[in-house]
This record gives C-alpha cells, structure tokens and sequence, in this order.
C-alpha cells in the first residue's frame, strides 16, 4: 500500500465520530440508529474503495451528514414516479393507463383504512360475495344478468375459456387472432385456459357457414375478439354479434365476446370514435363479454366478465376464480367508477380519461399559446420551440386507427452541434416529476391533451 494511501485511509471519520454529527442524529431519530450505523459503514467501505481504485477521497468525503441524508431520501423514494404524460397517447400502457377520478382515490384510501364488508353480510350471519355488490351495479348498467371481476382482462379470458371450454374446442374467425402487446396472444391463452383452438374463415373475410361448419361434438365455445389494435380494411367481411349468437342458440353453444376495452357509453355522443359496447352484444344475445376496467372505462386495471348468469355463476365457482380474484381496493376503485356511470352527465368533469379524450383541440391551443412565450425565453438559444397541429391516440388498443386534433410545442435543435433532442428528453426524464413527451420527424413533441396543471409544468421545464 503507497504511503499517500495511507495518510488518505487515517482521514476516514469513525461511526462513532459520524454518529455525532447533527444531521446524522436527526436521522437516527427517523429511521433508527440500526439503519444508520449500516449506512455509515457502507459508506466507509465505498470510500476505502475508491482510495484503493483512485487513490483519492470520495467527493462526498467533506460532508458524509448529506450524503447520508441523499442517501436516506433516495431509499423514500417511490419507483413508481409521478410523470407528465404528453406523449400523445391517452391510455399509455406503459404510464399506467387510465388515471382514476377522484371519488375513486377516496374509495381506495377509506377501504385501505378500516375493515370493510368485503365478503360479509350484514343483513344476517351469511357470508357476502366479494363481486356481488359490483355485479349488481354492472348489470343496471349493461343489462348483463349477472357479473365476475377479476384482475385484468387477460386473466377475465382465460377464467372465462377455462370454465366454458376446458378440454374441447373453440370456434374463433382467423381475423381475430389478435395479439394484445406482452404476451397476450389469443392462441396461447386458449392453450394456457386448456382449449384447443379452431381457427376458421381468413384473414379479411369471415361467414356465419365457416364457423357452422367447424361445428362438431367437441366444440364448447364460439368466440368472437375485438380487433382492438389494428383493423382490417378494403374486402372484408365478418360475423356480427347478433348473428353469433343465433348460431350458438341454434347449435346449443354458449357464445362469448373478448371486447378489450369496452365503453359504457356512446362514445359518439361526445364527438368521439364510435366503440362497441358491452351492452350491444349482450342485447343481442351474446352469452359472456369480457372488457378491461382501465381502458375506456377509466378505472382501476381489472377485468369484468358480463353476461348469463348460469355461465357466470360457473366461472365464480371454478378454482381458478380464487387466484384471479380482485382485492379490495381494486373493487372499491371500480365501484366508485362505475358509480359515475349513474349520472352519465357528470362523467366528463369526473372522469379524467373521457375530460382528455373529449378535450377540444381549440382549448389545447389555447394553453399552448399561453406556455410558449416562456419556453421560448428559455429554450429560444438552443431550439426552435413552435406550437404545432398534432394528432393524439386514444391507446390501449383502443380505436386503433382513429386520431383526435390536437396541439403540441415543438422543439427542434437550431444547430447540429448544440443540445440534441436526445440530450432534452433525457434531461427531462431525470427532472422530479418527468416530462415524457415524443420524437417524431426530428422534433420533440410535447402534446398538451393530458396537460391539467401547466404551472407545475413551467416549473419543471424552466429549471
Ligand atoms: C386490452 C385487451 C386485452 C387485455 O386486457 P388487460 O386488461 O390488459 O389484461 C384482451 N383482449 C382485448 C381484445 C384487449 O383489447
């Protein structure tokens, strides 16, 4: 060991030395003097390391109190950041998707806190079902007989194929062989749920004869799944809800619907595409529809089975239910949610998914123009920041071809070798609450139509 090690290694403070430092007793009292003093010593072995390696101090060697302190607060933090989402995409898998009303929050934080009847009775000693109280609240709303939640959609499918057509056939058009990103394919779920796949019709073009004929004795199921990620266009045809289910009456086969993300309302009403609602297929005889609590909906992620309460009352039985089953929080959210639904004219204030998608763009306009000026004070040296025509994304899978008007700022690099668009995302993604916005065509796209609060946007991008 080099002697100037040496002298290096004798400045390291002791623990007991540390454990006297103000700070650093305000951390005790905090978290404990167990967590400190491990902390502490992880810290002195970090700094032996880097004298053996650098043959020098840390840089944080003048003031161990705050590195303690960053240390301490980065532990508090939640990996699970708060962002501004303004990349376009209304439901983003990957942020979360649907942010939940506000009366949802409250549901969630009361049922947290205290025991609640979740699976008790109290108009007698009997035991209450978990999912009855949404299942009635479900069928007001889609006519459906009776209902089954469990934990998203995909877990909904596989319940619902393993309880109706474990060990035999189902009968599902080659059109709609959708795969739902990650590992939702509908071939693997029908051979997880141990059914065996009949795929019939083409691509573009399925008949009511095709899945007629692929009817035998083993068959158990005809499906039908929502293309909601792609659609099909130009010489198509395929198998109404209506015509399914006249089939399945014929044959004696019960029909379901995958239907992903599901709208309770007339999306056309509000000037938006027009999405297939649960309760369309179930007027028209449909036996089971299965639809995703946080897509469209606007609630907490969940799957809910609707339909014919003889098939339902089997998916609640079949043991699978029990590990796909919902938890109370998640119903709570759900229940407030659907709870909106009630009072159809409140929904836009309420629910934030449907106040963003119907946002129009003239008023997403309007506060561009008003956060330009000082993001182009800002930024003015570096880039070009514009106000730009944009399209959003409804996302999820929902709608998968329809855009909705909207309105971004801009921003372009005004020299090739100044500050990259790279270099402005990433710095944007270290901030406290990140600001993900989109590159696109050599720019970075910030679209404001989930944009609520732009002060605290300011704040973030003016520093
Ligand atoms: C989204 C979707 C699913 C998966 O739903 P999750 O709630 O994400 O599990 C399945 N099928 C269809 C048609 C979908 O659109």
């Amino acid at each position: 060991m080099p002697d100037s090690n040496a002298s290096l290694y004798r400045q390291l403070p002791s623990i007991d030395k540390l454990l006297q430092l103000s700070d650093v007793q305000a951390l005790v009292e905090k978290s404990g003097l167990h967590w400190v003093t491990e902390n502490l010593r992880s810290m002195q072995e970090q700094a032996r390391e880097c004298i053996q390696q650098q043959g020098s101090l840390p840089s944080w060697h003048d003031n161990w109190g705050a590195k303690l302190v960053q240390n301490h607060d980065a532990m508090q933090e939640s990996a699970l950041k708060s962002v501004f989402n303004l990349t376009g995409t209304v439901l983003h898998t990957n942020l979360g998707r649907a942010v939940m009303a506000q009366s949802a929050m409250t549901a969630v934080s009361r049922v947290m806190s205290s025991p609640v009847t979740l699976e008790y009775s109290l108009d007698g000693a009997t035991r209450g079902h978990r999912d009855r109280p949404l299942a009635d609240l479900l069928c007001q709303l889609t006519g459906a007989e009776d209902a089954c939640i469990v934990n998203n959609n995909a877990a909904a499918v596989l319940l619902l194929l393993a309880t109706l057509a474990q060990g035999r056939q189902v009968i599902v058009s080659r059109g709609e062989l959708v795969e739902i990103g990650g590992a939702f394919r509908v071939p693997d779920v029908m051979s997880q749920a141990g059914c065996q796949l009949v795929e019939v019709g083409t691509t573009n073009r399925t008949h009511l004869r095709d899945y007629e004929h692929a009817i035998n004795e083993n068959t158990a199921l005809l499906m039908k799944v929502h293309t909601s990620n792609y659609s099909i266009e130009g010489f198509t045809a395929e198998v109404d809800g209506a015509q399914l289910a006249q089939l399945g009456q014929q044959y004696q086969l019960p029909t379901a619907i995958d239907l992903g993300s599901g709208s309770m309302v007339d999306m056309g009403k509000y000037g938006l595409p027009v999405e297939p609602m649960p309760h369309t297929y179930l007027a028209q005889g449909i036996d089971l529809v299965s639809i995703s609590g946080d897509k469209l909906l606007g609630g907490p992620q969940a799957g809910i089975i609707l339909g014919k309460k003889k098939w339902i009352e089997a998916i609640q039985k079949h043991p699978l239910k029990r590990a796909l089953r919902a938890d109370k929080m998640t119903l709570a959210a759900l229940e407030a949610t659907l709870q909106l639904y009630l009072t159809p004219e409140k929904l836009v204030s309420e629910l934030p998914t449907l106040r963003w998608l119907t946002r129009d763009a003239e008023e997403i306009k309007t506060r561009a123009e008003r956060i330009l000026v000082p993001l182009q004070a800002f930024y003015g040296d570096n880039f070009i920041v514009e106000i730009e025509q944009c399209q959003s994304q409804i996302g999820s899978g929902s709608l998968p071809v329809d855009r909705l008007p909207s309105y971004a700022i801009t921003f372009s690099p005004l020299e090739k070798h100044g500050y990259s668009l790279a270099q402005l995302a990433e710095h944007w993604r270290q901030s406290p609450q990140p600001v993900i916005g989109r590159l696109k065509e050599g720019k970075l796209w910030l679209d404001l139509r989930c944009l609520d609060d732009e002060h605290s946007l300011l704040q973030v991008l003016l520093s």
